[in-house]
């Protein structure tokens, strides 16, 4: 039993200087919301008390309100915060591909200076073995009864590895969470959480993994129905984070909540799913990280979340041995002073399916990846054709909801993210993918969950 064991150590500093990353030395705990977009947060102004135990820890902590992920789909976005790497260095671009041999993980770098490391997953998209994912990692949870696992169960199996330390071990303890993805299907009490006085807009398609266990007749294409239960699926995930905090001692703990991606909830043709795109409510993510004695604050500079393994190494004062090498950087000095740093673009790439922009007529090259950049208030997006390339430019403070392409009035905008996104993608280009080969009998059952198109 390794829990408070230690004597508490009161930090009266208010800022990260005064505080010194390595005093005391920290734990660190890793969580993971799969699925879950930034805005369905009550964390961040959402109407629905979706995250009151996130929101209590944002108090103590450092809020991100602009957080971006690197992928729309887990396996890549997992791999991207845990290297520090864009998917096309890492080499995960989509789900069951294998992380790339000379890739250094976060979970590697802190076992080699000393820490107990432990993971615990929900979804076999985060099987480890030919994926890589679970390297570094002494324990690496993955035992899933069917294709997922509830987060109770999950954050059970954490507990009782967390209670098997020693009182002197340092650790890194890795939780993800997955009831926010489809079919959202949490505990009935918070299926019935949250209930709308209208049944909301009629969704256009549903996918096929979202009424996997409902008879044909009895499919509901009311968004509502979804937006309920994906609502209570967060409310959910987050009273189990609410176990995990009780857990650890919050003195000598340092605490990362973030999710993978987020969700299109009605809002474009192809819907009540993620991935095969880059709009902003799949790549805009929450992101909290709470240290023992630093400043509480929000910060808004546009962050990355390859920014997460510079920053977590250096928050833990472990070295890089990966130097330049990773493509993000450390937040810690942000933190500290609250300092603006340069204006950065932020990159996302997904997998191109052809399906999702059916309403656009795309035909898409599949070998290929969808990239966007984020830069100055613009978004330009890049999906790969057949033929030829086909460019959406949105003015995202006059078209948040990014449904006005702009490509034709806005020439000189256009060239100048053509070139940002054009030398990320030449630079970044550094390993070719490497699909794990799959049975007839895996990739038919994948099929059904929706994993693979
Ligand atoms: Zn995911």
């Amino acid at each position: 039993m390794r829990r408070f064991i230690r004597t508490a150590v009161v930090l009266t500093a208010v800022t990260l200087a005064a505080c010194g990353p390595s005093d005391p030395p920290l734990d660190l705990l890793f969580v993971s919301f799969d699925t879950v977009r930034r805005d369905h947060l009550s964390l961040y102004e959402y109407r629905r008390a979706t995250s009151p135990r996130l929101e209590a820890l944002a108090e103590k902590s450092v809020v991100f309100s602009e957080a971006y992920t690197q992928s729309t789909k887990t396996a890549p976005s997992h791999a991207s915060m845990f290297t520090g790497l864009y998917p096309h260095q890492h080499g995960i671009l989509d789900n069951f591909h294998r992380l790339s041999p000379s890739a250094v993980t976060l979970a590697e770098l802190l076992q080699q200076s000393g820490f107990r490391s432990g993971a615990f997953v929900s979804s076999s998209t985060m099987t480890g073995g030919p994926s890589g994912l679970q390297r570094g990692f002494e324990v690496w949870d993955d035992k899933l009864e069917s294709h997922r696992r509830s987060a109770g169960l999950t954050v059970d199996r954490a507990l009782r590895w967390l209670d098997s330390l020693e009182a002197t071990d340092r650790f890194f303890l890795f939780v993800h969470l997955y009831d926010a993805h489809g079919p959202y299907a949490p505990p009935e009490e918070y299926a019935s959480l949250f209930l709308s006085e209208s049944p909301g807009p009629p969704v256009e398609i549903v996918p096929a993994y979202q009424i996997q266990f409902v008879e044909e007749q009895q499919i509901d294409f009311d968004l509502n129905h979804y937006v309920n239960r994906y609502d209570g699926a967060i409310r959910y995930l987050d009273d189990q984070l609410g176990r995990l905090l009780d857990a650890v001692d919050l003195d000598r703990t340092a605490v990362l909540v973030v999710a993978d991606h987020g969700e299109t909830l009605g809002e474009r043709y192809w819907s009540l799913d993620h991935g095969g795109q880059v709009f902003d409510e799949q790549i805009r993510i929450p992101l909290v990280l709470y240290l023992p004695g630093a400043k509480p604050q929000w910060l808004a500079n546009p962050v990355e979340t390859v920014d997460l393994l510079p920053t977590l190494l250096e928050a833990m004062a472990v070295s890089n041995s990966r130097g330049s090498d990773v493509a993000g950087r450390s937040l810690m000095p942000e933190m500290a002073n609250g300092a603006r740093l340069a204006k950065r673009p932020v990159f996302s790439s997904a997998i191109a399916l052809s399906q999702r922009h059916a309403d656009r007529g795309y035909e898409l090259d599949r070998n290929r990846l969808i990239l966007g950049v984020r830069y100055e208030g613009w978004k330009l997006v890049r999906y790969p054709g057949q033929q030829e390339d086909y460019w959406e430019l949105y003015d995202l403070e006059a078209d948040p909801d990014e449904r006005v392409n702009l490509v034709d009035q806005q020439v000189e905008r256009l060239e100048e993210l053509k070139r940002l996104l054009e030398d990320w993608n030449r630079l970044a280009t550094i390993v070719e993918p490497d699909p794990i080969e799959l049975s007839e009998e895996d990739k038919e059952k994948l099929r059904v969950l929706g994993y693979l198109d």
